[in-house]
């Protein structure tokens, strides 16, 4: 439905959603209101049938033409692993048995192509969509692209054109986006991604940071309060939207932009220069990844190091658990871009939101509360040990790091360092190196290894503070459940004692302690953890550049004080105030 600004009071609005991809940006709502393809039903007499199988045929045909097109396209302007997203569209196009189901319900009911193949896609995707598993459900997505376009090809349907967009500061906002909607808009008139669904893990957010557009998601009512062409402020950084802002609210944000302008060009000129404090404090930035590729944003935006490379994502990107080779393959690449710099890898972190149905016999009622990480690793020691051999054998060169997550109890870990031991003898066995001097680390981010931790420094040559779990776990807060974010108190006084007893014993232990949960992203927590006494911090890459110039302009005693009057304060909202204070008064604040 068209809706016309000129007839409607333009009424100013906020709306909180997810932020999804970092930058502030301001433009005009394009709304993006996929028409769906008029779905007629038709009967067709029986000399009509063979006809209307190849019409439908062709129409696959086409449609596969097209995505290999747009797969091109997307290689070539985003890089090929983004691409590969539309190989998951090919299979389907490919799909035997949706293609015959297709066939044969034409020739049996008598009824058109698009009415048939639009009943059989409805099926599948309304098992898909209602599916408890986040991934299939994102995969549902997938789906609705292919059977929109096939649609289309049946029915000479319109979709709507991004191209006719007049504006380059376009804001494009929908319920939801189709990973092939994302390249259908040209780059250089789009400025933001909006959508009313989706979370942090989705295509749109997943595409959006690759392409480097600030994006937010999960705003739920978005596209049915906006209108095409209101203004519109986004910041990708908090997840905050204004809808036809008040001159007041534009001023407060252009003065933002126009600092944030100034101050990435300034970041570009620091990739080469280390983090370091005006009163030279070190403090080592790595970035967090997922797959290989990666490598070149990493690199980019000027991080020392890997500090944690989330292995399980090898499995869940392709859906195929990846032998020992595979593996082994895929941690060198890293460990040899990086070398000499530290490579640390994640072993499989399954369980949680990250559930992998070939592995759980039974469906937990409590997944974060279930057989998650190393407790998954430990009960399927074969299967663990293809793992460790693979990060052993990348650690040859010496610059790789193994790390167990979960860990709630030492006998965790020596299980663990068992098996790497064992490992380690049948690599020895067949004469395959590795470095026999791989440092171990463990993730704290269970409440119960955060007040052990001064035990746990006897068995670990370091710690990494997961403060996403750690967060959930000490709040008994899901870290995904959108509705109980208010709950989720990353300044909570509980959450940071955890921290500073963990800092405090591993530095009375001689080890080194980093953060590689999302407060090390973020400019005030990020502080504020330095000022805590944390060596490392590791994030997604696109953080570092704002990250190293935040300590780059701040002092070392100024952050151990700010740290220490904020463990005063009683409440999280105290804490929280005090240290965004902090930082406004720095100038840094974005
Ligand atoms: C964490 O829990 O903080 C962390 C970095 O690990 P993940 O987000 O993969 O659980
Ligand atoms: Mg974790």
């Amino acid at each position: 439905m068209e809706r016309n600004n000129n007839l409607e009071k333009q009424i100013m609005i906020i709306i909180n959603g997810i932020p999804a991809s970092p930058g502030i940006v301001i433009g005009r709502v394009f709304l993006y209101n996929r028409e769906e393809a008029l779905i007629e039903e038709r009967r067709l007499p029986n000399e009509e049938i063979e006809n209307e199988i190849q019409r439908f045929l062709a129409a696959i045909e086409k449609t596969k033409s097209e995505v290999e097109e747009i797969r091109s396209v997307f290689a070539q302007e985003i890089g090929d692993e983004h691409a590969r997203i539309f190989d998951a569209h090919l299979l389907i196009l490919e799909d035997v048995m949706a293609i015959n189901e297709t066939i044969n319900l034409i020739r049996k009911t008598h009824k058109n192509a698009e009415f048939v193949f639009y009943q059989i896609m409805r099926k599948i995707m309304d098992i898909m969509e209602s599916s408890p598993d986040e991934y299939l459900r994102e995969r549902a997505m997938d789906l609705k692209d292919v059977k929109l376009r096939v649609l289309k090809n049946l029915t000479g349907g319109r979709i709507i054109d991004p191209s006719e967009m007049q504006s380059n500061d376009m804001i494009i906002i929908a319920k939801n986006f189709l990973p092939s909607d994302t390249i259908r808009f040209p780059r250089d008139k789009v400025s933001s991604f909006l959508t009313d669904m989706s979370g942090e893990t989705s295509h749109v957010a997943i595409l959006a940071r690759a392409m480097q557009i600030p994006a937010v998601v999960g705003l739920e009512i978005i596209s049915e309060k906006a209108n095409n062409g209101d203004i519109v402020i986004v910041d990708g950084y908090k997840g905050n939207v204004i809808l036809n802002p008040t001159q007041e609210q534009l001023h407060k944000y252009i003065k933002k932009r126009n600092k944030l302008t100034k101050l990435k060009t300034h970041w570009d000129d620091l990739r080469e220069l280390p983090a370091i404090t005006k009163d030279n404090h070190y403090i080592e930035l790595a970035a967090n990844i997922e797959m290989p590729y990666e490598i070149e944003a990493v690199l980019s935006n000027g991080a020392n190091s890997i500090g944690l490379f989330r292995s399980e994502y090898l499995y869940l990107a392709t859906d195929e658990l990846p032998d020992e080779e595979t593996q082994y393959l895929a941690y060198k690449e890293v460990a040899e871009q990086f070398a000499p710099s530290n490579v640390i890898i994640r072993t499989f972190d399954w369980g949680g939101d990250k559930l992998s149905d070939d592995f759980t016999t039974h469906k937990e009622e409590n997944p974060f509360l279930g057989l998650r990480g190393i407790r998954f690793c430990l009960q399927h020691p074969e299967f663990f040990k293809n793992q460790l051999r693979a990060i052993l054998r990348a650690s040859y060169k010496t610059n790789v790091s193994v790390m167990f997550p979960m860990i709630s109890d030492i006998r965790e870990i020596l299980e663990a360092k068992k098996l790497l031991k064992e490992a380690q003898t049948e690599l020895t066995n067949k004469k395959i190196p590795f470095n026999p001097k791989i440092p171990i680390g463990i993730m704290i981010e269970v409440p119960s290894a955060a007040l052990i931790s001064d035990y746990l420094v006897d068995e670990v040559d370091f710690f990494s503070i997961g403060t996403n779990d750690l967060i959930q776990y000490t709040m008994a807060v899901d870290r995904s459940n959108e509705r109980l974010a208010t709950f989720y108190q990353t300044y909570h006084p509980a959450v940071l004692r955890l921290i500073k007893k963990v800092i405090e014993d591993a530095h009375n232990a001689n080890i080194w302690v980093g953060v590689c949960g999302e407060m090390a992203g973020h400019t005030p927590t990020a502080l504020l953890l330095i000022g805590m006494g944390v060596d490392k911090l590791s994030s997604s890459p696109v953080f570092i550049p704002e990250i190293k110039h935040s300590i780059r302009s701040s002092n070392m005693s100024e952050l151990k004080q700010l740290a220490e009057n904020a463990l005063k304060f009683h409440t999280a909202q105290e804490i929280k105030n005090y240290v965004e204070k902090f930082v406004e008064k720095l100038g840094i604040d974005s």
